[in-house]
């Protein structure tokens, strides 16, 4: 049985995420999506949220679930029992930045394998942190993020505009 962790801050899920999740549950038996727990970081949804977004996001893969985790990812990935890695890679922003943390953790775990399966086209320039720009800014971010997160980023941006917090 193969498995694969895909880890992430998924602040929110996207429909880029969703769409490395997709095709990453043909490659392996089971599939991890795990949410980076990270309690010091300003975020728009806690850890659970997040999970539960995830978990709301992925009812038609069965063979791919969500969980939260502290600490390293290495760590995490042989606690479960996964060999391997999977992130995205977009054009210029992630290849530099992977590339470092791929060779921290060959050195940290060497059995451990890393898999960058390329974004799509269509989300090569979706990331959360421009997501979450825009829907502050009143644009519509419907195409972008599975169903379950446009209501989610709704009512916390509608929430943060009565306590006139930034969320
Ligand atoms: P992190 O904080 O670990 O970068 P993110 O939630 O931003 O967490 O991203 C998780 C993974 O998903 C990373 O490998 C990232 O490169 C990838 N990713 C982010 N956005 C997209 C996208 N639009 N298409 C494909 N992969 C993406």
């Amino acid at each position: 049985m193969t498995t694969a962790v895909y880890p992430g801050t998924f602040d929110p899920f996207t429909k880029g995420h969703l769409d490395i999740a997709k095709r990453t549950a043909r490659l392996f038996d089971r599939i991890i999506i795990a949410v980076y727990d990270t309690p010091g970081k300003k975020l728009m949804f806690t850890t659970d949220e997040r999970v539960e977004l995830v978990k709301q996001s992925i009812t038609d893969l069965p063979n791919v679930t969500v969980q939260s985790y502290t600490g390293l990812t290495v760590t995490f990935a042989r606690e479960v029992g996964a060999e391997t890695l999977v992130r995205g890679l977009r054009i210029g922003a992630d290849f530099e930045g992977e590339f470092e943390m791929a060779l921290m953790n060959k050195n940290l775990a060497p059995d451990c394998e890393l898999v960058c399966l390329m974004a799509s086209m269509k989300y090569q320039f979706l990331s959360s942190s421009i997501l979450k720009e825009v829907a502050r800014l009143g644009g519509n971010i419907d195409d972008l993020v599975p169903r379950p997160v446009i209501g989610a980023m709704k009512a916390k941006l509608k929430a943060a505009r009565k306590t006139s917090k930034q969320p």
